[in-house]
């Protein structure tokens, strides 16, 4: 089914994201990131040069001016996702929908000034610190604590599964100002590469999105200026994070379809040149059928992520809904992949074909950005009548 949300100004796009990966996401790109564990910097370096990351910081900081217009992120996903360039569209999107976001809506005057420039040309990379080994779901439970001292803050803890955190230069970090789990004993600082007693850890040894850093970082006695505490408020943590999850959420569905498509694109392709008993592997009426199937759930899902990018840029898109695309559309690119796979046969066991990459990196999509069963408990409550969880 032909999607109608790009206009001309989001093909002519598409054009400097493909020069892009012409250039800089070559198999062997992908090889090095997947063996190296992060994508280099100077790949980062070259994408917000190339006009096609540091989408959602504001123009007058030197970004594309995109944040409400996710059109522009969605493409480029789609195009790198295509390549089997999925590490790096994670990262991507760590700095652009994660890490960003936050400065920019929330941020104070000064800390725009100071971060968002060097953000935008990939000087700084950021990421988003929430789970901790004790707390995921349960974002109240954390323990990782900033103690009000004389100029600022002091923080002790730790985080876990930080994507991007290994390489990160400075991490919005959400930590306990206050007594209890009220929602405002929370509050976000922001955390610098080389503060004394904040430690990168070690890189995470993971099932998928091998190219693409995920690390423990931990936090001993670090002090934090005042000006690092995120909007300058205290307590105002948790409504602050409430706010950005939504395009977190919008973000993993925008992959998840970005995936389904080109699973389907590279097992059309792979099923005509394989044969078995004579014929060709699509020839079979089982693999027409099953591919048959896919095609339509590719088409339901973009129709699915497309209205919800478009609510996205009206300021429409509500936590509610951004719950539901998120678990919907990752359990249908869960479904597709495993189709997918399966009709490259033991092929598609292998690291070396796209799919396979493909299919250990989707499964996070229903775990990170909270899980789909948290998802479903938004969902769940607002129908029971009784939201805000
Ligand atoms: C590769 C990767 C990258 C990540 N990147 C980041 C990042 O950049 N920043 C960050 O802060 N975090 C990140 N995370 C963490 C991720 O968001 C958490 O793993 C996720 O929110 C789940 O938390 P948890 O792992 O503690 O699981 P738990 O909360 O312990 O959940 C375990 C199981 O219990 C279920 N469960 C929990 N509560 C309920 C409930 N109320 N009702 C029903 N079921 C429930 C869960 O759905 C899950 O199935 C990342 C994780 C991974 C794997």
């Amino acid at each position: 089914m032909e999607r109608d949300i790009y206009d001309e100004d989001h093909e002519d796009f598409r054009g400097l994201v493909k020069d892009f990966i012409k250039r800089h996401v070559t198999n062997e790109a992908i090889q090095r990131w997947d063996a190296e564990g992060e994508i280099d910097r100077a790949a980062m370096r070259a994408a917000a040069e190339a006009g096609i990351l540091g989408l959602s910081v504001p123009e007058e900081f030197g970004g594309g001016g995109m944040l409400r217009d996710y059109r522009y992120r969605a493409v480029v996903g789609e195009e790198i996702i295509a390549v089997g360039g999925g590490s790096l569209a994670g990262a991507f999107g760590i700095q652009d929908d994660l890490a960003v976001p936050y400065l920019v809506h929330m941020g104070t005057e000064e800390q725009k000034a100071k971060w968002l420039p060097r953000m935008a040309t990939a000087e700084v990379i950021g990421a988003l610190a929430m789970t901790e080994p004790g707390a995921g779901s349960d974002l109240r439970g954390i323990s990782t604590t900033a103690k009000k001292v004389e100029g600022g803050y002091v923080i002790n803890g730790a985080k876990t599964f930080i994507s991007s955190g290994k390489t990160a230069d400075l991490v919005v970090t959400f930590v306990k100002t206050g007594e209890g789990n009220r929602p405002d004993a929370f509050s976000i600082v922001l955390i610098e590469n080389g503060m004394d007693g904040f430690d990168h850890g070690k890189k995470l040894s993971k099932l998928g999105s091998h190219g693409h850093d995920t690390a423990e970082l931990s936090f001993t006695d670090v002090f934090v200026p005042e000006e690092n505490l995120l909007g300058g408020q205290e307590g105002r943590g948790f409504v602050q994070l409430m706010m950005n999850l939504p395009l977190e959420r919008l973000s993993i569905g925008v992959a998840g379809a970005c995936a389904a498509q080109a699973a389907l694109a590279w097992t059309v392709d792979y099923t005509k040149s394989r044969e078995a008993f004579g014929q060709r592997i699509i020839d079979f009426q089982n693999t027409r059928f099953k591919l048959a199937d896919v095609a339509a759930t590719v088409d339901a899902l973009w129709a699915y992520v497309d209205r919800a990018l478009l609510a996205y840029k009206d300021g429409k898109l509500s936590a509610e809904e951004a719950a539901k695309v998120k678990f919907w559309a990752s359990e249908r690119e869960w479904e597709v992949l495993d189709t997918c796979l399966q009709l490259h046969g033991g092929y598609g066991y292998m690291n070396e074909y796209p799919i396979t990459r493909a299919f250990a990196d989707a499964r996070v999509h229903r775990i990170y950005g909270g899980t789909n069963e948290i998802m479903r408990d938004i969902v769940s409550r607002q129908l029971a009548g009784k939201p805000g969880a």
